[in-house]
């Protein structure tokens, strides 16, 4: 099966002022049923079993699927940590046996302008204030729909 990936961020991106956002949650949906994206926690929520299920409660209420897994701890930035997964992810944790078809990163950190050679045409930044808007789902899906040979 081939999968859009997405490494999702969760404050300033679906939680904002420590609350999980009904707008933005609803603009990630709009996300995901137009590329039929899968989320990878690439958030610090991803170390923690209570978080990790309030971001589960928030996607099943909406509709949105079910996260994949979530990025590991190694290596010095969150960029690294989501190539590892890509280079590293095991299918045999999965479901399905899946195969990468294109992948993003939003988040409200400049992971851009921390690593350009490996983020660019894969990242969609946002505002710690707004989290997901409408701009950042026209930019989300125009990457997907213009990239498609993978990473
Ligand atoms: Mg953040």
């Amino acid at each position: 099966m081939e999968l859009n990936i997405i490494f999702l961020d969760i404050d300033g991106v679906l939680c904002l002022n420590r609350r999980m956002n009904q707008v933005c949650l609803e603009n990630l949906k709009t996300i995901v049923d137009n590329t039929s994206a899968r989320i990878v926690l690439s958030s610090s929520w991803k170390l923690f079993p209570k978080s990790r299920r309030q971001i589960e409660t928030s996607f099943r209420e909406i509709g949105i699927d079910p996260i994949i897994g979530w990025t590991c701890t190694r290596g010095k930035t969150r960029v690294d940590e989501i190539c590892y997964w890509l280079t590293n992810f095991d299918n045999k944790t999965i479901d399905d046996d899946i195969l990468i078809k294109n992948w993003i990163a939003i988040d409200d950190m400049d992971l851009l302008k921390l690593d350009p050679k490996r983020m660019q045409d894969h990242f969609v930044l946002t505002s710690e204030e707004h989290g997901i808007t409408k701009e950042t789902v026209q930019e989300a899906i125009r990457l997907f729909s213009e990239r498609t040979e993978g990473f």
